[in-house]
């Protein structure tokens, strides 16, 4: 598997390199950067370090569509949501499970994601009743990696109760419900499993949030993973906050800053309601705030405080979470309009030396979003993953003179055909701007809606 690549613009952690070559090994690291060897005919055009993916729920790209109207009290919002999302596991299968995961993985990658982390919660039959296999849920998502090619991190969910009350599981949320113990055996089989995946999977671990798990949840957890990653849905709503603040006493985000040992490893999806202090504290932890702006303005979360979290150096990474839109210029250019339209100013997120509104967001999100999936990528530099995409230069809007107006040409105007490879651990899923494998995960997924639609 190992080969070069050679590209018209290079971004590497010094700058942009022209007339570039990439080399990379049998284990899809990076073995050297340079000018040697140069091939003017199969140059691709703008090299960028791949997208980490920090946090989807696969199977929800197949509701989209399903939760856009109003519902039945005159207002919609997460909660009524959440109840459609709640019918639907009533009747998924795990064959549905890993079609839908290998169609959202192909539109990740033609998107430029390079790797996913896969927040995993959906474990148990639809009644409740846990499958032999504990991890039987899981393996369609494996699977769907494998075929797919895309870098996985797999973070199979802890999720013990139905709120901060304890009170118990409700019909939607029997499929996620486990103890400690029952977590880890879970945790255990997965391990097992994963000595057969590719070597750049990584596994961590995910108690669901402060709703669904107590403090005894959350250390056993840690316990189970002492180097992987660590995610936890954060402060997503404002009633999730004031609920947190009335049982616990602090707000979420306080609340694990002050309880947790709160680092590099660790990731708060939807970190979105935060005073000034939470803002500065979680900045200065070194964890990286999960952010997911398209689904967070789909579900009308809240703006992230941004324009703070970034002046501070807090580290950030983007989810495609309820998979509802699979792009990263989108992710990107929603997090930023998001701040214009709160401070009425324009390029909000950037700063004087990178200037760049697309280049400051694109480079700071590749590589926040690596740090907390565990993946030694998200730059392109000797030793790292060969998790790489490539942009169009032969199309306007995409050939700006300047490399960085490129980025920004994509980010802010145009995303329609932009990716034209993708390299994962130098796996090349991306071809001309079409998954090596679109064909049959379409058709696959085309069957997988059929039935569902029939069975809804
Ligand atoms: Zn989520």
């Amino acid at each position: 598997m190992a080969g070069t690549i050679s590209a018209r613009q290079v971004l590497t952690p010094q700058g942009w390199l022209a007339n570039g070559v990439i080399a990379f090994d049998d284990a899809g690291t990076i073995t050297a950067v340079g000018n040697e060897g140069f091939d003017p005919v199969q140059a691709v055009g703008t090299l960028l370090p791949g997208m980490a993916n920090l946090h989807t729920h696969s199977f929800q790209r197949a509701m989209a569509g399903l939760a856009e109207s109003r519902g039945p009290q005159g207002a919609d919002d997460f909660w009524t949501w959440r109840q459609v999302m709640y019918r639907f596991l009533e009747v998924l299968t795990p064959e549905h499970v890993e079609a839908i995961a290998a169609l959202v993985q192909l539109e990740m990658a033609e998107a430029g994601y390079t790797s996913s982390a896969e927040f995993h919660y959906l474990h148990h039959q639809p009644d409740g009743t846990p499958y032999a296999d504990p991890a039987e849920l899981s393996q369609p998502i494996f699977a769907a990696s494998a075929e797919s090619g895309i870098g996985l991190t797999h973070l199979p969910v802890l999720y013990t109760y139905g709120g901060l009350d304890g009170r118990e599981l409700k019909s939607g949320q029997r499929r996620f419900g486990n103890t400690v113990d029952e977590y880890e055996a879970l945790y255990a089989r997965i391990a097992q499993l994963a000595a057969q995946m590719p070597a750049d999977f990584r596994l961590g671990v995910a108690p669901h949030s402060l709703r669904a798990v107590d403090r005894a949840g959350i250390d056993a957890c840690m316990a189970l993973c002492p180097e992987g990653p660590i995610h936890i849905h954060a402060a997503e709503q404002v009633k999730e906050v004031e609920e947190v603040e009335a049982h616990l006493g602090a707000r979420p985000v306080r609340w694990l800053l002050d309880n947790c040992p709160v680092d590099n490893r660790w990731c708060l999806i939807h970190a979105t309601h935060m005073d000034a202090g939470e803002t500065a504290d979680l900045a200065a932890s070194g964890a990286v705030a999960g952010l997911c702006p398209t689904t967070e303005a789909n579900l009308g979360d809240g703006i992230f405080p941004a324009r703070d979290y970034l002046a501070a150096e807090g580290r950030f990474g983007l989810g495609s979470d309820s998979n509802i839109r699979l792009s990263v210029a989108e992710e990107l250019r929603m997090l930023e309009v998001s701040q214009r339209l709160a401070h009425r100013q324009r390029a909000v997120l950037t700063d004087d030396s990178t200037r760049s509104n697309g280049r400051y967001l694109y480079e700071r999100a590749a590589r926040g979003g690596a740090q907390a999936i565990g993946r030694r990528a998200g730059t392109i530099a000797v030793g790292h993953l060969a998790d790489l995409v490539a942009l169009r230069d032969d199309v306007p809007i995409l050939n700006w003179p300047q490399p960085d107006q490129r980025i920004d040409g994509w980010v802010f105007g145009s995303e329609q055909r932009a990716v034209s490879e993708v390299w994962s651990a130098g796996r090349h899923i991306v071809r001309n701007g079409e998954h090596f494998r679109a064909q049959a995960i379409r058709g696959r997924f085309a069957l997988a809606m059929d039935q569902l639609m029939r069975a809804l």
